[in-house]
């Protein structure tokens, strides 16, 4: 087995007892961590001298649709409810070839950005064909995938070879036949549930526990308030199940959720480009326990990568927090007990430790931890230096993804020196650009060009 010694970098181990070393060095054995220490023996090893930079753990996505890739964007300028109106119906025109290449592509500029671990929440299957081309493109790019097989079914053309819900389960169970689900697999298997709305109750019932038969973690869109509280009194609620968005849950809601451990997945920019959706969720949730992870939701206007959904979600807590105090009479602005909110510090561990649990493999990675697999991201600070104090600080206020020098996922370097390993760059993009161009030809649409909607839909439209 290859080792690979890390030297004197700036060790973030995201491990409470650990902490962050300074002038430290990790020792990689296979395909996990071996040593993390002060002057470790190089004993054969490759060495990657990390003077400079900051030898952290790979970054967890809890939530994209990385079938979109192909539409990266399609809907820059988009409002209201105009993904849904531009982006949705693509999936009718969507081949399993289409969905590959959109996948891969996505993985890679995920890995490229430092995400070692995604979950891809694939709401464009609409035969076999496309579950197995979605899993073929995660595997061949090597990131660590959890693969959320939707039961939903979005294509509204009627046509699709899988029937939405219950219609999918043979199918799920004929994947996770394929899948090794153990916690170090890198590829793993989760379900995406049906809307939870009043008449849907019975439906989602059958579904969590096909899913918890089955042994897998499960998400869906909560996007109305009181539908944690229904799983919560139905009995049903438990940590396997992740809201995602949850913009509009209730108190109750929040509560319920942080009472059994439950995490919830957000994506900043997603919640707020459209101007539909309060971040008032994320205060409440952190103050009430749940663990919260971050994703990117909808590459069609989103950059791979959470050091922008890091920063964003710091900067729009700042701004949130200080309305509060001042529709409060709170003068001055000073710190109080809960306020800020949110620091650096609790938003890297969104990125690293709880988006790695909240993607099942919080005991495997999320840490630079010895025995912990080896997903490590070095972050280079050596051109313009590191900001002062705690280095989660520079990581969310000072970074970029430039700075990503080095990725390695289970003890592989998938990025080194800046450079792609075993990717053919060229070609990844040309596939991604001709699925585009083929999805954009059955349906008639061209790149570039979206359409603007000028009708008021009400949050209750909205699912
Ligand atoms: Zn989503």
């Amino acid at each position: 087995m290859s080792k690979v010694l890390f030297k004197n970098g700036v060790v973030m181990s995201c491990n409470d007892k650990l902490g962050d070393i300074e002038n430290a060095d990790v020792l990689v054995d296979g395909t996990k961590i071996a040593k993390v220490g002060s002057g470790l023996a190089a004993d054969g090893a490759d060495v990657v001298d990390a003077t400079g930079m900051i030898v952290m753990p790979g970054m967890a996505d809890t939530h994209t649709h990385m079938w979109e890739t192909p539409f990266k964007g399609r809907i820059f300028d988009a409002w209201g409810m105009e993904y849904f109106t531009n982006i949705h119906p693509l999936v009718s025109y969507t081949n399993a070839e289409d969905v590959y290449a959109g996948i891969y592509a996505g993985a890679i500029e995920s890995l490229s950005a430092g995400v070692t671990s995604i979950f891809d929440y694939s709401h464009c299957i609409r035969s076999s064909e496309h579950a197995d081309a979605a899993m073929a493109a995660l595997k061949a790019a090597g990131i660590r995938a959890t693969f959320g097989y939707d039961l939903r079914g979005t294509d509204h053309s009627g046509k699709q070879a899988l029937k939405p819900s219950e219609g999918r389960f043979s199918d799920i169970e004929r994947v996770k036949g394929m899948i090794d689900n153990s916690p170090e697999s890198l590829l793993r298997l989760a379900v995406c549930l049906s809307e939870v709305t009043n008449d849907s109750k019975e439906r989602i019932a059958r579904e969590i526990a096909f899913s918890r038969e089955l042994g897998v973690r499960m998400s869906w869109h909560c996007n109305k308030a009181g539908e944690v509280t229904h799983l919560y009194k139905s009995g049903q609620l438990a940590a396997d199940l992740m809201p995602a968005h949850g913009n509009y849950m209730t108190d109750e809601d929040i509560d319920y959720l942080g009472g059994v451990g439950g995490f919830l997945t957000t994506q900043p920019e997603a919640e707020t480009y459209a101007g539909r959706r309060s971040m008032s969720m994320v205060a409440r949730c952190h103050r009430r326990g749940v663990k919260i992870g971050l994703g990117i939701d909808v590459p069609v206007i989103m950059n791979y990568g959470l050091i922008a959904q890091m920063r964003l979600l710091f900067f729009l807590q700042r701004y949130m927090d200080g309305i509060v105090e001042r529709h409060e009479g709170q003068f001055p602005i000073t710190r109080r007990e809960g306020v800020p909110t949110l620091s650096p510090r609790d938003i890297l561990r969104f990125v690293t430790t709880n988006g790695a649990e909240a993607n099942g493999v919080g005991d495997v990675v999320g840490q630079i931890t010895p025995g912990f697999q080896a997903d490590i991201v070095l972050l280079d600070t050596r051109d313009f230096g590191r900001g002062e104090g705690d280095p989660a600080g520079h990581i969310v206020t000072n970074s970029s993804l430039g700075d990503i020098h080095s990725v390695m996922v289970a003890g592989q370097f998938r990025k080194r020196d800046r450079k792609m390993i075993g990717v053919d760059m060229p070609k990844m993009l040309s596939e991604r650009i001709a699925a585009r161009d083929r999805i954009y030809q059955r349906a008639g649409e061209q790149p570039g060009k979206y359409n603007k909607t000028y009708w008021n839909w009400g949050a209750s439209a909205v699912n």
